[in-house]
């Protein structure tokens, strides 16, 4: 593993979610990699991520061909689109399979399998 991909990973351990940045192009990066995407530069900089997004698209798992996913079926796998300008492929947890609609708020979660964190997404329920 390489430091860029390690350091994104001991985030997601802590709890949070954590993403490249390139303060030239003024935009985020995923996935975590050497070198800006949209420039040439390297020494992007680490930002923690609000958490905060918005489901994109979605679809149900009935089957899954991932032996470590295979006690959650069916589960939601979404494309989630973070207020950070990132779409990030992830799970929907605590949401009953009919109630996953596009657009609906998501916050970060995260679940563990085999022992290690994975970011997943739950929705967001606001704070009165
Ligand atoms: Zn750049």
């Amino acid at each position: 593993m390489t430091d860029y991909q390690q350091t994104y990973w001991e985030h997601i351990e802590e709890g949070s979610l954590w993403l490249q940045y390139c303060s030239h192009c003024q935009r985020y990066v995923f996935y975590p990699r050497r070198h800006c995407p949209y420039c040439p530069r390297e020494n992007l900089e680490w930002r923690q991520t609000s958490g905060q997004g918005r489901v994109h698209s979605y679809t149900l798992v009935r089957v899954s061909a991932l032996p470590e996913f295979k006690d959650l079926v069916p589960y939601i796998y979404a494309l989630v689109d973070l207020v950070e300008g990132i779409r990030i492929p992830t799970n929907i947890i605590e949401c009953a399979v009919d109630q996953v609609r596009v657009d609906m708020p998501v916050t970060l979660a995260t679940i563990k399998r085999e022992g290690r964190a994975l970011p997943v997404f739950k929705p967001f329920q606001k704070q009165n």
